[in-house]
């Protein structure tokens, strides 16, 4: 297990606020928040070294975009104040641009958001994100009106965008090594094992972005058939 490249500042929480490990579990989801204010990443992480505060999350977005890590992936954060849940999600606070109404984030907090969804779900091997199964919110799990109004409104918009910087990876990598040579280009075999964690779409898409990407659809479908059996 890792942790995110983009993070900006570290400010580990107090041992009080997290468990150590996942009780077994795997990561199967990304779970968002809001602050319910407007803060820095700073801020939020000098809120998880409160050793009587029993919260905290993996990552926090300040007010200005910059990334905070309070917890590594590998260890339990207390955030969506069900435990069960909390072994299986990496969890995201998110600043709000103003801390009331529908609760809103500014656009370059939205951006980085849907950037950090979009790493935590290909280093996690997530596969195609899906909104309320892999990506899912605070209110899911406990009485809260976290993410608020804005943030919810909004789940589709980062669903969309985050999946496609997932793929767009994928597909310019495809390209290029197409172009290049033949020597980086991946093995029937990974492409296959990708289609199964769902990076190549379905249907007619997956037909699409195979063969664009200089692939035999038919023989990584048969590959895939054969493995998913
Ligand atoms: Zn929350």
């Amino acid at each position: 297990m890792s942790n995110s490249s983009l993070v900006d500042v570290k400010i580990p929480a107090n041992s009080n606020n997290y468990a150590i490990g996942r009780n077994g579990k795997k990561i199967e989801m990304i779970t968002i928040h809001h602050m319910a204010g407007v803060l820095t990443a700073e801020e939020c992480g000098s809120i998880f070294q409160n050793k009587n505060r029993i919260a905290s999350s993996h990552y926090g977005i300040g007010k200005d975009g910059r990334i905070g890590q309070y917890v590594d992936e590998e260890n339990t954060a207390y955030t969506n104040g069900n435990l069960q849940s909390n072994f299986k999600a990496v969890t995201i606070e998110t600043s709000n641009s103003k801390a009331s109404g529908n609760y809103p984030v500014s656009d370059k907090v939205l951006e980085t958001l849907i950037k950090l969804v979009a790493d935590i779900a290909k280093r996690n091997n997530l596969g195609t994100i899906v909104k309320g199964k892999n990506l899912t919110w605070h209110k899911l799990y406990s009485q809260t009106s976290c993410p608020g109004e804005y943030l919810l409104s909004k789940m589709d918009y980062i669903v969309d965008k985050a999946n496609k910087i997932n793929m767009n990876g994928i597909i310019n990598s495809g390209n290029l090594d197409e172009k290049n040579s033949n020597q980086a280009k991946k093995t029937n075999e990974e492409i296959s094992d990708e289609v199964i964690k769902g990076y190549w779409g379905n249907g007619e898409e997956r037909k699409t972005k195979l063969t664009n990407a200089g692939y035999n659809y038919n023989t990584i479908q048969k590959m895939v058939n054969k493995k998913i059996k």
